[in-house]
């Protein structure tokens, strides 16, 4: 059987990006077709300035959502990465592997820590050293496919190379992984700034639809995105991103696509409308079980403990045979 592994950054309320670029498919294909972990990478969080009670709150948030969205523990395993030592202690095989040159080549590095820098403050090390974390999160599974959004395939693409160069030098421990996208929605983009990606590190901001936002505010939101000029209706990410944008969201929505729904819209205002309409009802179930779920935090917490127990019992032996074959 397949081993899909993929994880979610407790660094902010989850969004409508998170969800059709990621989530979704984990809990609609990927929990059903394979041996599937779903992690939420807490460690990730500590690589840009943070509050520790708001980690440790967006975690446990994180992993409500996720099993609001439909993950089943009796399907697959869900489970925060601190909980479990191999990923850390895989990390720094990994950094005796990787380069800091191909660190530094690292596009979300690159736009981090720009903006780290530009508000005056310092870059973490861990930001530069992140994508090795990814990598130990994902080769310390054996993992075959990594779903997620077009943001990460990079780091995929990074993870494969470290596996590669370890299994050349050491002998073959780790299997090659692949990232899998989604065919529409791999990039949700944000609402008001249509050339840059929703991310839900971002300020709370008009641009960016959490899963938790209350009807109306999605619907006002999406009511309010930033079209371009011009009044067809076309599907062009270049040329037209927030109008290409809305006609992505609509389409994953709908499980159709993008250019398809574009002839039937002859303005603005009724693609925008159908929009609204159509995230508000995709998310209806997933704000109802997150209800139920906040009610029983016990039930939350006992899938994460064993969650836990079942990836570390997976984890070890890999990350052991690693250490030896490294020499230690
Ligand atoms: P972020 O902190 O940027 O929201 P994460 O690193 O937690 O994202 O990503 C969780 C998953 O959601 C990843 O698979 C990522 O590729 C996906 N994802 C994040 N933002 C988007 C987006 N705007 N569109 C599509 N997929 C996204």
């Amino acid at each position: 059987m397949k081993r899909i592994f993929s994880g979610v950054k407790p660094t902010g309320h989850l969004t409508l990006g998170n969800y059709l670029g990621a989530v979704r498919r984990w809990a609609d294909v990927d929990q059903h077709r394979a041996d599937a972990l779903f992690c939420i990478v807490d460690l990730h969080a500590l690589t840009v300035d943070h509050d520790p009670g708001r980690v440790r709150r967006l975690s446990r948030q994180a992993a409500t959502l996720l099993l609001a969205s439909g993950l089943d523990p009796r399907l697959c395993t869900v489970f925060v990465q601190s909980h479990v030592d191999e990923h850390a202690r895989l990390s720094y095989l990994l950094e005796c592997v990787a380069t800091d040159g191909e660190m530094r080549r690292m596009i979300q590095y690159k736009e981090k820590a720009a903006r780290e820098r530009e508000r005056g403050g310092s870059v973490r090390l861990s930001l530069l050293t992140y994508p090795v974390l990814m990598a130990a999160d994902i080769l310390a599974y054996g993992t075959d496919e990594v779903p997620v959004g077009d943001d990460q395939t990079q780091h995929v693409e990074l993870t494969r190379d470290l596996a590669v160069r370890f299994n050349q030098r050491y002998g073959h421990t780790f299997a090659v992984p692949r990232a899998t996208r989604p065919e529409v929605a791999a990039r949700v983009m944000n609402l008001q700034e249509p050339t840059s990606k929703m991310g839900k590190s971002d300020d709370v901001g008009p641009g960016v639809v959490y899963l938790l936002d209350e009807p109306d505010v999605m619907r006002k939101k999406i009511m309010r995105a930033v079209t371009d000029s011009g009044q067809d209706v076309v599907h062009d990410p270049e040329g037209r991103p927030g109008v290409s944008n809305l006609l992505e969201i609509l389409a994953a929505c709908e499980g159709t696509d993008p250019e398809t729904l574009s002839g039937a819209y002859q303005s603005y205002g009724a693609l925008k409308k159908d929009t609204a309409e159509a995230v508000v009802e995709l998310l209806r179930p997933l704000r109802e079980r997150h209800k139920q779920l906040c009610a029983d935090p016990s039930y939350v917490e006992g899938v994460l403990r064993d969650g836990a127990a079942k990836a570390r019992e997976m984890a070890r032996p890999r990350v052991d045979s690693a250490y030896r074959a490294i020499g230690l």
